[in-house]
């Protein structure tokens, strides 16, 4: 049984980037969600229920077709969340080093990084996410998955990811979806996202 996760900060913590009562429901009520429906599914096979989400997501033409779209869908949605609280702190940080080396290498510097990601979060069409992933040691790309396909589902192994569904945001920036990305940037964790890119 896979179980909904503590955040590590009270729902207020992030504001005023990201609200309050944005940060409750979309923990409370989607990721809640995204759990119930995932474990929900795995009773209906058994075998699949000692399989860690990470190998789940991995291996979806493994999982029986039964359930296979709602583990890609409610398993994507609990991966992807999970890491969303977690690279967001209401601490600021810093990138390691070694990250910074790594995304000079891979974008030029740290402010076209950014330029890049928001844009590919700006211009997802549709419900996604717009993510960090690590192809090796020095070399990172921004990809994009729809609805809660997760980049591990490709072999990615992402070590930032935002969420731009509207639940993510409508309630503070309406249709102001470029507000809310530049904004966001105010709460990375940079010390998690730095932990999963030396990890
Ligand atoms: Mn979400």
């Amino acid at each position: 049984m896979f179980t909904l996760p503590d955040l590590s900060y009270a729902y207020d913590a992030l504001e005023p980037h990201l609200d309050k009562a944005t940060m409750e429901i979309h923990h409370s009520k989607h990721h809640a969600t995204y759990v119930s429906k995932l474990n929900e599914a795995l009773d209906k096979e058994p075998k699949m229920q000692d399989k860690s989400l990470d190998w789940l997501l991995a291996n979806l033409p493994e999982v029986p077709d039964t359930i296979r779209t709602a583990v890609r869908n409610h398993g994507g949605g609990h991966y992807n969340h999970s890491l969303f609280w977690q690279i967001m702190s209401p601490n600021k940080s810093q990138p390691s080093a070694q990250l910074v080396e790594a995304i000079d290498k891979s974008f030029g510097s740290m402010e076209k990084f950014k330029e890049q990601f928001n844009q590919t979060a700006v211009s997802l069409f549709g419900s996604g996410w717009a993510w960090l992933v690590k192809k090796s040691d020095t070399n990172l790309i921004i990809m994009t998955t729809n609805n809660q396909d997760s980049p591990i589902s490709q072999g990615m192994e992402p070590i930032l990811g935002l969420d731009v569904w509207e639940h993510a945001y409508y309630l503070k920036w309406q249709n102001k979806r470029a507000d809310y990305v530049s904004t966001w940037w105010q709460v990375v964790n940079w010390s998690e996202v730095s932990r999963r890119f030396n990890g």
